[in-house]
């Protein structure tokens, strides 16, 4: 009988795997790379790079790149009823009409504010992910290949123990992924991503 694989998690969260993010340029296309700066004041610190084009950025107020969603809220000036609005788009749009029950219409400022609920992105300039790839109609996705490594450890793993913190990564990954029926083709596909 062959030895069993075995995965112990002693505490890995995504975080973890936040130091350097490959991801999609957003002006060639080619690999880039977000790296983060460690700034106990600024959280959300990073710089982004691509050797292919030279493009890069540093996080802003105005560097997001990913989905955003927009709100207003506020009384009317002349009725005093709240205003509550969710908007989507067009992105970076300053003002919305509104067109309060009283008659009353005016321009109002929007606040956009990122989504970060794309997993597939980085979450400081919210660029699409480099290792990705879709299977069973789900995506497939590493910030880079430490992470793929550790996403292929977990999958081909027979056991899977946890000695550190609860709810850590191993844990709460998708179903799909850990399913026992799905491993061969999912570390296919880690193969195949991490070949990008
Ligand atoms: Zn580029
Ligand atoms: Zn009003």
């Amino acid at each position: 009988m062959s030895e069993k694989k075995r995965f112990i998690d002693k505490g890995t969260f995504y975080w973890h795997f936040w130091d350097k993010i490959s991801v999609k340029c957003p002006t060639c296309s080619n690999q880039a790379l977000v790296l983060k700066e460690n700034l106990e004041a600024r959280m959300y610190s990073a710089r982004v790079s691509c050797i292919h084009c030279g493009y890069n950025d540093s996080t802003s107020s105005t560097s997001w790149k990913g989905a955003v969603i927009g709100h207003i809220n506020r009384p009317c000036p002349y009725c005093g009823r709240l205003i509550k609005k969710q908007l989507n788009g067009p992105k970076y749009l300053k003002f919305a009409h509104i067109k309060c029950t009283c008659g009353l219409e005016f321009d109002e400022p929007i606040d956009w504010e990122p989504v970060y609920d794309n997993k597939a992105s980085d979450p400081f300039f919210g660029l699409p992910l480099w290792f990705s790839g879709y299977i069973f109609g789900n995506e497939l996705w590493a910030y880079n290949s430490e992470h793929l490594k550790f996403l292929k450890s977990v999958v081909e793993a027979d056991l899977r123990e946890i000695q550190g913190p609860k709810r850590t990564l191993s844990v709460s990954l998708p179903k799909w992924i850990l399913a026992r029926n799905n491993r061969k083709e999912i570390l296919k596909m880690i193969e195949k991503i991490s070949k990008l």
